[in-house]
């Protein structure tokens, strides 16, 4: 397993990336528009660790009303895993809170889960397989 990577909600893809892109410096490797979950995802490459810029797509989506809650921030971690419906499965077992019970399409086809934030300390963990 490993730390995938990490996604940091923005108001602004465009105006985050002048900075983690062009002043920081960091590989950028795509945007894509994910309609499904209504958020923009830029991805960018910081020695095989990932960052996930995400701007909301729509008013009333996922990002945009962690934004209105909290404002721009961590996001969430996601870990990569061999079989995330193994791990689902277990966590399941062990009572831990669910956003997804099965694996839902995320960016670039991957399958995807969501761990609810509570018995994580409080951050949400996304699940992804290799
Ligand atoms: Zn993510």
């Amino acid at each position: 397993m490993k730390l995938q990577h990490i996604g940091i909600a923005v108001k602004n893809i465009k105006e985050r990336l002048k900075i983690w892109r062009d002043v920081l410096g960091l590989h950028f490797e795509m945007i894509e528009d994910v309609p499904q979950q209504k958020v923009r995802v830029a991805v960018l490459d910081i020695g095989g660790l990932k960052i996930e810029l995400l701007e909301a797509l729509e008013e009333g989506s996922t990002i945009a009303t962690f934004i209105e809650k909290k404002g721009e921030g961590l996001h969430h971690l996601c870990l990569e895993v061999e079989d995330i419906e193994d791990m689902l499965l277990k966590l399941k077992q062990q009572g831990v809170k669910l956003i997804d019970e099965v694996p839902r399409e995320g960016a670039s086809g991957k399958k995807i889960a969501f761990i609810h934030p509570r018995d994580m300390g409080g951050v949400l963990i996304e699940l992804t397989q290799k």
